[in-house]
Protein backbone atom coordinates (compact mmCIF):
# COMPACT_ATOMS: atom_id res chain seq x y z
CA UNK A 1 0.00 0.00 0.00
CA UNK A 2 1.13 3.08 -1.25
CA UNK A 3 2.04 5.64 2.09
CA UNK A 4 0.08 9.11 2.87
CA UNK A 5 3.85 10.47 2.62
CA UNK A 6 5.70 8.90 -0.38
CA UNK A 7 7.94 10.70 -1.79
CA UNK A 8 7.60 13.48 0.52
CA UNK A 9 10.88 14.98 2.75
CA UNK A 10 9.74 15.32 6.81
CA UNK A 11 11.97 17.28 9.13
CA UNK A 12 10.49 16.97 12.56
CA UNK A 13 12.70 18.93 15.11
CA UNK A 14 13.24 17.44 18.82
CA UNK A 15 12.62 14.23 16.83
CA UNK A 16 15.34 12.51 19.49
CA UNK A 17 12.98 10.83 22.07
CA UNK A 18 9.24 11.68 23.24
CA UNK A 19 6.50 13.01 20.67
CA UNK A 20 9.58 14.14 17.90
CA UNK A 21 10.32 10.16 17.72
CA UNK A 22 6.91 9.05 17.11
CA UNK A 23 6.29 11.68 14.92
CA UNK A 24 9.07 10.62 12.98
CA UNK A 25 8.70 6.97 13.14
CA UNK A 26 5.17 7.11 11.75
CA UNK A 27 5.85 10.15 8.67
CA UNK A 28 8.88 7.42 7.84
CA UNK A 29 6.46 4.50 7.93
CA UNK A 30 3.79 6.51 5.51
CA UNK A 31 6.65 7.10 3.08
CA UNK A 32 8.47 10.22 3.84
CA UNK A 33 12.55 10.35 4.48
CA UNK A 34 12.97 11.89 7.83
CA UNK A 35 15.15 14.42 9.27
CA UNK A 36 15.97 13.64 12.59
CA UNK A 37 16.85 16.57 14.18
CA UNK A 38 17.52 16.60 18.14
CA UNK A 39 20.27 18.64 20.02
CA UNK A 40 20.03 16.15 22.41
CA UNK A 41 19.14 18.22 25.52
CA UNK A 42 18.07 17.76 29.16
CA UNK A 43 14.78 18.85 29.92
CA UNK A 44 16.25 22.15 30.81
CA UNK A 45 17.91 22.42 27.67
CA UNK A 46 21.10 22.15 28.84
CA UNK A 47 23.86 20.15 27.30
CA UNK A 48 23.66 17.99 24.12
CA UNK A 49 23.96 14.34 22.78
CA UNK A 50 23.77 12.80 19.25
CA UNK A 51 22.89 9.25 20.45
CA UNK A 52 19.22 10.68 20.79
CA UNK A 53 18.77 11.75 16.68
CA UNK A 54 21.01 9.07 15.99
CA UNK A 55 19.38 6.53 17.37
CA UNK A 56 15.97 7.17 15.79
CA UNK A 57 17.29 7.05 12.36
CA UNK A 58 19.13 4.07 13.23
CA UNK A 59 15.50 2.55 14.00
CA UNK A 60 13.76 4.32 11.37
CA UNK A 61 16.38 2.35 8.89
CA UNK A 62 15.83 -0.76 10.82
CA UNK A 63 12.26 -0.32 9.66
CA UNK A 64 12.91 -0.06 5.88
CA UNK A 65 12.62 3.61 5.96
CA UNK A 66 14.86 6.54 5.12
CA UNK A 67 16.22 8.83 7.42
CA UNK A 68 19.47 11.60 7.96
CA UNK A 69 19.96 12.99 11.26
CA UNK A 70 20.77 16.87 12.24
CA UNK A 71 22.15 18.12 15.32
CA UNK A 72 21.50 21.62 15.10
CA UNK A 73 19.92 23.99 17.64
CA UNK A 74 16.57 24.89 16.21
CA UNK A 75 16.38 28.36 17.85
CA UNK A 76 19.90 29.84 16.79
CA UNK A 77 19.26 31.40 13.15
CA UNK A 78 22.19 29.50 11.27
CA UNK A 79 21.13 26.21 13.24
CA UNK A 80 17.65 26.04 11.60
CA UNK A 81 19.04 27.61 8.18
CA UNK A 82 21.55 24.82 8.48
CA UNK A 83 19.04 22.45 9.21
CA UNK A 84 16.79 23.41 6.15
CA UNK A 85 19.93 23.29 3.45
CA UNK A 86 20.43 19.51 5.32
CA UNK A 87 17.17 18.27 4.39
CA UNK A 88 16.99 19.83 0.45
CA UNK A 89 20.67 18.34 0.11
CA UNK A 90 20.81 14.97 1.37
CA UNK A 91 16.92 14.04 0.27
CA UNK A 92 16.55 16.64 -2.68
CA UNK A 93 13.14 18.82 -1.56
CA UNK A 94 11.60 19.44 1.48
CA UNK A 95 7.53 19.31 2.34
CA UNK A 96 6.84 18.84 6.25
CA UNK A 97 8.54 20.48 8.79
CA UNK A 98 7.12 19.82 12.36
CA UNK A 99 8.06 22.21 14.87
CA UNK A 100 8.27 20.10 18.17
CA UNK A 101 11.67 21.14 20.06
CA UNK A 102 11.49 22.05 23.54
CA UNK A 103 12.40 22.55 26.94
CA UNK A 104 10.54 23.38 30.59
CA UNK A 105 12.22 25.76 33.19
CA UNK A 106 9.09 25.98 35.75
CA UNK A 107 8.95 28.71 38.40
CA UNK A 108 6.29 30.93 39.44
CA UNK A 109 6.96 34.23 38.18
CA UNK A 110 8.09 35.69 41.21
CA UNK A 111 10.95 32.83 41.66
CA UNK A 112 11.67 33.36 37.72
CA UNK A 113 15.34 34.54 37.03
CA UNK A 114 16.30 36.22 33.34
CA UNK A 115 17.80 33.07 32.43
CA UNK A 116 14.99 30.66 33.26
CA UNK A 117 12.38 33.21 30.82
CA UNK A 118 15.24 33.71 28.17
CA UNK A 119 15.97 29.87 27.44
CA UNK A 120 12.50 28.66 27.35
CA UNK A 121 11.11 31.58 25.31
CA UNK A 122 14.23 31.07 23.10
CA UNK A 123 13.97 27.30 22.34
CA UNK A 124 10.05 27.42 22.19
CA UNK A 125 9.09 30.45 20.41
CA UNK A 126 12.40 31.25 17.81
CA UNK A 127 12.81 27.52 17.72
CA UNK A 128 9.42 27.70 15.67
CA UNK A 129 10.02 30.95 13.71
CA UNK A 130 13.81 30.05 13.16
CA UNK A 131 13.49 26.97 11.13
CA UNK A 132 9.67 28.29 9.72
CA UNK A 133 11.57 31.25 8.50
CA UNK A 134 13.66 29.36 5.99
CA UNK A 135 11.61 26.76 5.07
CA UNK A 136 9.26 29.45 3.98
CA UNK A 137 11.93 31.09 2.13
CA UNK A 138 12.81 28.07 0.28
CA UNK A 139 9.27 27.40 -0.42
CA UNK A 140 8.67 30.51 -1.96
CA UNK A 141 11.70 30.12 -4.19
CA UNK A 142 10.61 27.33 -5.77
CA UNK A 143 6.93 28.43 -6.28
CA UNK A 144 8.57 31.71 -8.29
CA UNK A 145 10.65 29.50 -10.02
CA UNK A 146 7.14 27.80 -11.15
CA UNK A 147 7.60 24.70 -9.11
CA UNK A 148 4.07 23.02 -7.76
CA UNK A 149 4.29 23.30 -3.95
CA UNK A 150 2.78 21.62 -1.46
CA UNK A 151 4.72 22.74 1.96
CA UNK A 152 3.12 21.83 5.19
CA UNK A 153 4.25 23.36 8.76
CA UNK A 154 3.05 21.71 12.21
CA UNK A 155 3.69 23.39 15.27
CA UNK A 156 3.84 22.12 18.73
CA UNK A 157 1.84 24.66 21.39
CA UNK A 158 -0.15 23.81 24.33
CA UNK A 159 -2.86 23.72 26.32
CA UNK A 160 -1.06 25.98 28.71
CA UNK A 161 -0.77 28.46 25.64
CA UNK A 162 -4.48 28.64 25.58
CA UNK A 163 -4.93 28.55 28.72
CA UNK A 164 -1.94 29.97 30.94
CA UNK A 165 -0.85 27.65 33.53
CA UNK A 166 0.73 28.84 36.72
CA UNK A 167 4.37 27.95 37.18
CA UNK A 168 4.61 28.04 33.70
CA UNK A 169 5.03 31.80 32.48
CA UNK A 170 7.63 31.57 30.06
CA UNK A 171 6.26 28.22 28.62
CA UNK A 172 2.73 29.43 28.58
CA UNK A 173 3.76 32.50 26.98
CA UNK A 174 6.13 31.13 24.21
CA UNK A 175 3.43 28.62 23.66
CA UNK A 176 0.58 31.23 23.08
CA UNK A 177 2.94 33.40 20.75
CA UNK A 178 3.03 29.67 18.57
CA UNK A 179 -0.60 29.55 18.15
CA UNK A 180 -0.43 33.87 16.90
CA UNK A 181 2.54 32.42 14.75
CA UNK A 182 0.40 29.80 13.22
CA UNK A 183 -2.22 31.93 12.14
CA UNK A 184 0.56 34.65 10.52
CA UNK A 185 2.39 32.05 8.83
CA UNK A 186 -1.20 30.43 7.41
CA UNK A 187 -2.25 33.66 6.58
CA UNK A 188 1.10 34.96 4.99
CA UNK A 189 1.56 31.42 3.10
CA UNK A 190 -1.59 30.39 1.68
CA UNK A 191 -0.36 32.02 -1.79
CA UNK A 192 2.28 30.16 -2.27
CA UNK A 193 0.57 26.54 -1.14
CA UNK A 194 2.12 26.08 2.32
CA UNK A 195 -0.32 24.83 4.58
CA UNK A 196 0.48 26.03 8.88
CA UNK A 197 -1.56 24.29 11.67
CA UNK A 198 -0.91 23.41 15.07
CA UNK A 199 -1.20 20.87 17.59
CA UNK A 200 -1.35 21.17 21.69
CA UNK A 201 -0.24 17.24 22.26
CA UNK A 202 -0.95 15.34 25.89
CA UNK A 203 1.00 12.53 26.05
CA UNK A 204 3.65 10.38 28.47
CA UNK A 205 7.45 11.66 28.15
CA UNK A 206 10.18 12.29 30.19
CA UNK A 207 8.57 16.28 29.90
CA UNK A 208 5.37 14.92 31.27
CA UNK A 209 5.54 11.35 32.98
CA UNK A 210 5.93 12.99 36.75
CA UNK A 211 2.33 14.24 35.87
CA UNK A 212 0.35 11.79 34.91
CA UNK A 213 2.16 8.92 36.92
CA UNK A 214 -1.47 9.63 39.22
CA UNK A 215 -3.83 8.95 36.47
CA UNK A 216 -3.03 5.11 36.91
CA UNK A 217 -1.52 2.69 34.25
CA UNK A 218 -4.60 2.99 32.10
CA UNK A 219 -4.15 6.60 31.10
CA UNK A 220 -0.52 6.42 30.92
CA UNK A 221 -0.53 3.65 28.57
CA UNK A 222 -3.81 5.43 26.37
CA UNK A 223 -1.44 8.93 26.39
CA UNK A 224 1.33 6.90 24.61
CA UNK A 225 2.70 9.44 21.82
CA UNK A 226 1.46 7.67 19.19
CA UNK A 227 -1.64 8.65 19.39
CA UNK A 228 -0.66 12.27 18.53
CA UNK A 229 1.30 11.64 15.35
CA UNK A 230 -1.84 9.99 13.42
CA UNK A 231 -2.78 13.98 13.37
CA UNK A 232 1.13 15.40 12.24
CA UNK A 233 0.50 12.90 9.85
CA UNK A 234 -2.67 13.67 8.30
CA UNK A 235 -1.61 17.52 8.48
CA UNK A 236 1.38 16.68 6.66
CA UNK A 237 -0.25 14.76 3.91
CA UNK A 238 -1.94 16.29 0.63
CA UNK A 239 -5.47 15.24 1.91
CA UNK A 240 -5.07 18.54 4.58
CA UNK A 241 -4.35 20.84 1.71
CA UNK A 242 -7.84 22.79 2.50
CA UNK A 243 -6.69 22.69 6.81
CA UNK A 244 -4.42 25.90 7.36
CA UNK A 245 -4.49 28.10 10.65
CA UNK A 246 -6.03 25.54 12.94
CA UNK A 247 -4.96 24.40 16.44
CA UNK A 248 -6.15 21.20 17.49
CA UNK A 249 -6.05 19.58 20.81
CA UNK A 250 -4.78 15.88 20.92
CA UNK A 251 -4.42 12.96 22.97
CA UNK A 252 -5.36 9.27 23.35
CA UNK A 253 -8.61 8.92 21.57
CA UNK A 254 -9.46 12.66 21.53
CA UNK A 255 -9.22 15.07 19.13
CA UNK A 256 -10.51 18.76 19.69
CA UNK A 257 -10.55 21.53 17.27
CA UNK A 258 -9.42 25.32 19.03
CA UNK A 259 -10.86 28.80 18.50
CA UNK A 260 -8.38 31.53 19.88
CA UNK A 261 -10.07 34.60 21.19
CA UNK A 262 -12.39 36.38 19.85
CA UNK A 263 -14.78 39.45 20.81
CA UNK A 264 -18.13 37.77 23.12
CA UNK A 265 -19.19 40.94 24.29
CA UNK A 266 -19.51 44.86 23.40
CA UNK A 267 -20.45 47.75 25.07
CA UNK A 268 -20.06 51.62 23.91
CA UNK A 269 -20.34 55.22 25.69
CA UNK A 270 -21.34 57.75 23.45
CA UNK A 271 -19.78 60.30 25.39
CA UNK A 272 -16.33 58.50 25.59
CA UNK A 273 -15.29 56.69 28.37
CA UNK A 274 -13.95 57.68 32.16
CA UNK A 275 -12.30 55.27 34.87
CA UNK A 276 -15.95 55.94 36.24
CA UNK A 277 -18.08 55.10 33.27
CA UNK A 278 -15.95 51.87 32.69
CA UNK A 279 -16.69 51.03 36.36
CA UNK A 280 -20.63 51.83 35.97
CA UNK A 281 -20.64 49.70 32.85
CA UNK A 282 -18.03 46.91 33.05
CA UNK A 283 -20.60 44.41 34.17
CA UNK A 284 -22.81 45.16 31.14
CA UNK A 285 -19.62 43.68 29.29
CA UNK A 286 -19.00 40.40 31.43
CA UNK A 287 -23.26 39.91 31.70
CA UNK A 288 -23.10 36.02 32.97
CA UNK A 289 -19.13 35.41 31.88
CA UNK A 290 -16.93 35.06 34.74
CA UNK A 291 -14.07 37.95 35.33
CA UNK A 292 -11.43 35.71 36.33
CA UNK A 293 -10.13 32.66 34.48
CA UNK A 294 -11.82 29.35 34.31
CA UNK A 295 -9.73 26.05 35.21
CA UNK A 296 -7.44 24.31 32.76
CA UNK A 297 -8.30 22.05 30.95
P1 LIG B 1 10.89 15.63 25.28
O1 LIG B 1 11.71 16.30 26.31
O2 LIG B 1 10.69 14.15 25.36
O3 LIG B 1 11.47 15.94 23.81
C1 LIG B 1 11.89 17.23 23.44
C2 LIG B 1 13.12 17.08 22.56
O4 LIG B 1 13.53 18.38 22.09
C3 LIG B 1 14.33 16.51 23.32
O5 LIG B 1 14.78 15.31 22.69
C4 LIG B 1 15.38 17.62 23.25
O6 LIG B 1 16.71 17.13 23.13
C5 LIG B 1 14.96 18.39 22.02
N1 LIG B 1 15.45 19.79 22.02
C6 LIG B 1 15.43 20.66 23.06
N2 LIG B 1 15.98 21.84 22.67
C7 LIG B 1 16.31 21.71 21.37
C8 LIG B 1 16.89 22.59 20.42
N3 LIG B 1 17.21 23.86 20.75
N4 LIG B 1 17.11 22.15 19.16
C9 LIG B 1 16.78 20.87 18.80
N5 LIG B 1 16.24 19.99 19.68
C10 LIG B 1 16.01 20.40 20.93
O7 LIG B 1 9.46 16.38 25.29
P2 LIG B 1 8.04 16.02 24.61
O8 LIG B 1 7.07 15.84 25.70
O9 LIG B 1 8.18 15.01 23.56
O10 LIG B 1 7.71 17.44 23.96
C11 LIG B 1 7.67 17.69 22.57
C12 LIG B 1 6.91 18.99 22.34
O11 LIG B 1 5.54 18.83 22.74
C13 LIG B 1 7.45 20.18 23.13
O12 LIG B 1 7.37 21.35 22.34
C14 LIG B 1 6.48 20.27 24.30
O13 LIG B 1 6.43 21.56 24.85
C15 LIG B 1 5.19 19.89 23.62
N6 LIG B 1 4.15 19.43 24.55
C16 LIG B 1 4.25 18.21 25.14
C17 LIG B 1 3.23 17.79 25.99
C18 LIG B 1 3.23 16.43 26.60
O14 LIG B 1 2.19 16.04 27.18
N7 LIG B 1 4.31 15.66 26.51
C19 LIG B 1 2.15 18.65 26.28
C20 LIG B 1 2.09 19.88 25.68
C21 LIG B 1 3.09 20.26 24.79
Amino acid sequence: MVGLLEGNVAIVTGAGRGLGRSHALLLADEGAHVVVNDLGTGLDGQGSQTLPAESVVAEIRARGGAASASHDDVASWTGAETLIRHAVAQHGRLDVLVNNAGILRDRMAFNMNEEDWDAVVRVHLKGHFAPSRFACAYWRERHKEGSPIRGRIINTSSEAGVIGNAGQANYSAAKGGILALTVVLAREMERYGVTVNCIAPRAVTRMTEHIFQGFGEDAMAELDPASVSALVAYLASREADHVTGQAFIAYGRTLQLLKGWHTVAEIDHPAGWTPAAVRERIGDLFGAASSRPGPLG
